[in-house]
């Protein structure tokens, strides 16, 4: 979910340019909701003196909120060709999702956006285009690495621009803004040249199907993947809508140039199986994309059997764990054979370890050091290599924290902004806190009971009363239901009641969810939320 407001200018006077929007995936703490969203409460304050939004890379950590955000803010958007294909082509899916002005910036690109003087830098990560994005101003330059890596192999597209950041650097950067993702790992992440082989050694060796699974934007792993296949006489097809589109971006760009045509999903059947290599999305366990489906055997054209092999091309994002997991035991329970990361060289992250990292600040060569994109681990990992590499000053900052750059040498935290997340929910984009999932997450844990008495002006009950349950156990453990347990204080609370002060609404009725909530405890060890209400004749 990540999203920098860069300002310039005298309080009186700022403006702003927002560097990437990106949402975050729920996880089971908020049940039922679809997105993570920022929220943006202090930029749609600032609104008229927001003079844009620039985005680094097409990736939904960094652009996935502009259609949700973007309604809000209605100011011009910079991205890449690819992000700017991909984006149009996820909009064609999503009905009602807004037209979004975009202007596309080139790789290298130099221009002014309002009062900011920026630079895009070709950076490598795990998708084409990523850059980092300096920041010209009258006190000096400011870099915004974005998510890199150095790679000089990135198998589509510039590898990263090592040329133009040594020119940055004679130039001078005050501060650099970085990427925190792999600061506690040791070494460098490989290349996509090396996952190149390892994919062709896999799928060399297989004698039946193989299906690889993939972070569908990674147009470098399809090429890698499509290469293999050919060089092994197998046809590629695709499962799944995401890498379709993916394939059909990328294809127009150019980028997928000198590879046979990949196939759709019918040819999967008819092809002999060492003759096909699928692509298929689902590595992080979605349970709606192919992979997730076929390995149920829910999909209405594609099943493996015995002997087959799936490729994990990809990291398991931590929470994703579980879901995978359920995969790949359905998968080994069929006789398919399975290959990750750590069986073989077929996969790589985008992001940069130690050792790469300490080259950029070594190159670089900041006075201050901010970093950025990872939790509170990485940023700490992240400041202890700035510092080894003699980086003079590092500040960690909080989400929201507004961080004085320039002019100077001493970066201040001078405001913290409100900050937080919305969750997008249905149709519907909410705080937390009034999204009603909280409840939700209760309900989930120890269900809901719902109580209608009729009373008269004496205090008696009129009739009988009504008491739903909402997953409650049926049956204690004396196979009593649950509903004669309630029932049972219901009647037995009313009547403890002295008759005057049966007259107050409220006091019945609190009296009562007290009551069923107690005994429920007693007898099944948790709390309901409990509704009560009280009608009089
Ligand atoms: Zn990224
Ligand atoms: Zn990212």
């Amino acid at each position: 979910m990540n999203l920098a407001l860069y300002g310039i200018g005298p309080e009186d006077a700022r403006k702003w340019l927002m560097v990437d929007c990106g949402v975050s995936f729920a996880g089971p703490d908020l049940p039922g909701v679809d997105l993570i969203l920022p929220d943006i409460r202090f930029v749609e304050k600032v609104r008229k003196d927001l003079v844009g939004i620039l985005i680094t890379h097409a990736h939904e950590d960094h652009y996935g909120a502009l259609y949700d955000l973007w309604p809000r803010l209605e100011v011009p958007v910079f991205m890449s060709p690819f992000a700017a294909a991909l984006h149009a082509a996820k909009r064609e899916m999503e009905p009602g999702a807004p037209k979004i002005p975009t202007t596309v910036l080139q790789q290298g690109e130099r221009r002014s956006i309002g009062p900011f003087d920026i630079e895009l830098i070709a950076v490598s990560h795990s998708l084409p285009e990523p850059n980092a994005v300096l920041f010209r101003t009258p006190f000096g330059n400011v870099l915004h690495t974005g998510d890199w890596k150095i790679d000089p192999e990135p198998g589509v597209g510039k590898p990263i621009d090592m040329t133009r950041f040594g020119e940055i650097a004679r130039e001078g950067v005050e501060a650099m803004i970085c990427d925190s993702t792999n600061a506690p790992r040791e070494g460098r992440s490989p290349s996509e040249a090396d996952v190149a082989k390892g994919m062709a050694e896999v799928i060399g060796k297989a004698t039946k199907r193989v299906a690889v699974t993939i972070f569908a934007s990674n147009v470098a792993r399809i090429r890698s993947v499509a290469q293999a296949a050919a060089a092994n006489d197998r046809d590629v097809v695709i499962l799944g809508r995401a890498i379709r589109r993916v394939v059909d971006v990328a294809t127009e760009l150019g980028m997928l140039d000198g590879l046979p045509p990949f196939r759709d999903e019918e040819a999967y059947g008819y092809l002999p199986p060492d003759k096909v290599v699928a692509l298929i999305t689902g590595s992080q366990g979605e349970p709606r994309a192919a992979l997730s489906k076929i390995a149920f055997d829910e999909h209405r054209n594609v099943a493996f059997s015995a002997g087959d092999t799936v490729i994990f091309s990809s990291r398991t994002i931590p929470g994703n764990e579980k879901a995978v997991g359920a995969i790949q035991n359905a998968l080994v329970t069929q006789g398919v054979k399975i290959v990750t990361d750590k069986d073989a060289m077929v996969h790589t992250s985008g992001h940069p370890r130690r050792d790469e990292m300490a080259e950029l600040y070594r190159l670089i060569k900041p006075k201050v050091a901010v970093p950025v994109h990872g939790e509170a681990v990485h940023l700490a990992a992240h400041a202890e290599l700035a510092r080894s590499v003699g980086v003079p000053k590092v500040v960690i900052t909080k989400n929201g924290a507004m961080l004085r750059l320039l002019p100077g040498d001493e970066p201040t935290v001078i405001e913290h902004t409100p900050v937080g997340i919305q969750v997008k929910d249905g149709s519907l984009i909410r705080a937390p806190e009034v999204s009603g999932v909280v409840e939700r997450r209760k309900i989930s844990f120890a269900g809901a009971v719902a109580i209608s008495v009729v009373m008269d002006d004496r205090g008696d009950l009129v009739g009988d009363f009504a008491v739903s349950l909402f997953g409650l156990p049926h049956v204690d453990e004396r196979d009593t239901p649950f509903r004669d347990v309630i029932a049972g204080v219901v009647e037995g609370t009313i009547e403890s009641i002295p008759r005057q002060r049966r007259r107050d609404d409220e006091m019945v009725a609190e009296a009562i969810r007290r009551s069923v909530r107690s005994v429920v405890n007693e007898r099944w060890g948790k709390k309901p939320i409990c509704d009560v209400t009280v009608l009089r004749v």
